[in-house]
């Protein structure tokens, strides 16, 4: 009898540590992060390249990590127009 030796990668949310899981609630192994990465978006995961990985729970916690891997809002100004914030009500002006 001899023993292979392979790396093998299993997947953990880094939000509450769940670990993704086949049907029978056992650790899903895989041997390239490719492969890891496909089927944890099949399962509703997100995992991003650097390996961050978010599971498909809806709470707060993981709401807030999906809303930092967002990018900044847009601004939409235009060169030379005047800021939404110089209004004659606004603090700045009114003093
Ligand atoms: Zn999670």
């Amino acid at each position: 009898m001899s023993l292979n030796t392979f790396p093998a990668h299993t997947l953990h949310c880094d939000v509450c540590g769940l670990e993704l899981t086949d049907p029978n609630d056992l650790p899903w192994w895989f041997a390239d992060f490719a492969d890891l990465r496909l089927m944890a978006l099949w399962a509703g995961w997100i995992v991003t390249a650097d390996q961050f990985a978010i599971c498909p729970l809806a709470d707060h916690a993981h709401r807030d990590a999906v809303t930092a891997l967002l990018p900044p809002e847009p601004v939409f100004e235009v060169p030379g127009q005047l800021s939404f914030d110089t209004g004659p009500d606004t603090p700045e002006t009114a003093a």
